[in-house]
């Protein structure tokens, strides 16, 4: 039986498979219960592969929970001044809202404001304002089925919008909505802020998600990323939220996700033993730093 943790611990199904077929569904729901995990991410680029009533029923087969994640196709773009893409966008979240609420997931997160993609200019003032707009909107349509909306702060060659969390704290201060909460991303951290502790303080209690993963997605320890500084800024603010452990390797191939977020190595090949030892990793530094 698990220790008691401070945080319920996620991890990320393309650790397991990069689809999602009912046989994809089954491996990667009972591999993360398996592993020890309380949750899995399931990424939700194609709605349409996913079965909703038959990861609803694995779920509760398992006893698991789960969140989706996103990020919005380059042609269905809220971060955009062309009305077309914008309204294709609000569409796509529209979808994504109602797989989740299907699957009994009560968090859904990442680069729901716009593509995720390198953009090849700065985001205008325009493209804000719609995307903000949209992510209202989401939000106000999320919050009766109790539904909370992350935003992850990602990478510059990921989105040209928020790639710092004080951009993320002040694009929910537009937003206005209490179901919106900041999802930070060691990994993201890592290339854009000052350092780890700062911007987690600046979060406090808005910040509701938290990827954990290497500098190269491998191995978590085996990079450059000062987990003591991150473990020990989660606990002064007393964050409660999800830790999800992302990684990722050639080895598993999602077509679409692997190829946008660039992963070209094979940095581990055997997913049950990445999964046991990220989860040993996140607790003995939760024990390191209680709270
Ligand atoms: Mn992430």
């Amino acid at each position: 039986m698990p220790e008691r943790l401070s945080n319920p611990l996620g991890i990320h199904a393309l650790v397991w498979t990069g689809g999602w077929t009912h046989e994809d569904c089954e491996l990667a729901i009972s591999s993360t219960k398996q592993a020890g995990y309380d949750l899995i991410e399931i990424p939700a680029l194609d709605l349409d592969r996913i079965d909703v009533e038959h990861t609803k029923a694995t779920l509760d087969k398992h006893g698991m929970s789960a969140g989706l994640s996103l990020g919005l196709p380059l042609t269905s773009d809220v971060n955009s001044e062309d009305a077309a893409s914008v309204a294709g966008g609000r569409e796509f979240l529209r979808r994504a809202l109602e797989v989740t609420e299907g699957i009994g997931a009560k968090y859904l997160g990442g680069v729901l404001y716009g593509s995720l993609c390198k953009y090849p200019e700065p985001a205008t003032l325009r493209a804000r304002e719609n995307s903000v707009a949209a992510i209202r909107d989401l939000a106000r349509a999320a919050a009766p089925l109790g539904i909370t909306i992350g935003l992850e702060t990602v990478n510059r060659y990921e989105t040209n919008l928020l790639n710092t969390a004080q951009a993320t704290l002040d694009f929910i201060d537009d937003v206005g909505e209490s179901n919106v909460v900041v999802h930070l991303d060691a990994y993201h951290m890592n290339i854009e802020e000052d350092g780890y502790r700062t911007p987690i303080l600046a979060c406090g209690d808005r910040l509701g998600y938290f990827h954990i993963g290497e500098s190269h997605r491998g191995y978590l320890g085996t990079g450059t990323i000062d987990f003591d500084e991150i473990f020990a800024a989660l606990a002064d603010i007393k964050y409660t939220g999800p830790i999800t452990f992302e990684s990722f390797s050639s080895a598993v191939v999602d077509p679409q996700l692997s190829n946008t977020l660039a992963v070209w190595r094979n940095l581990w090949s055997d997913s049950m033993d990445l999964a046991t030892a990220a989860r040993s990793f996140v607790a003995d530094q939760l024990s390191a730093h209680p709270h």
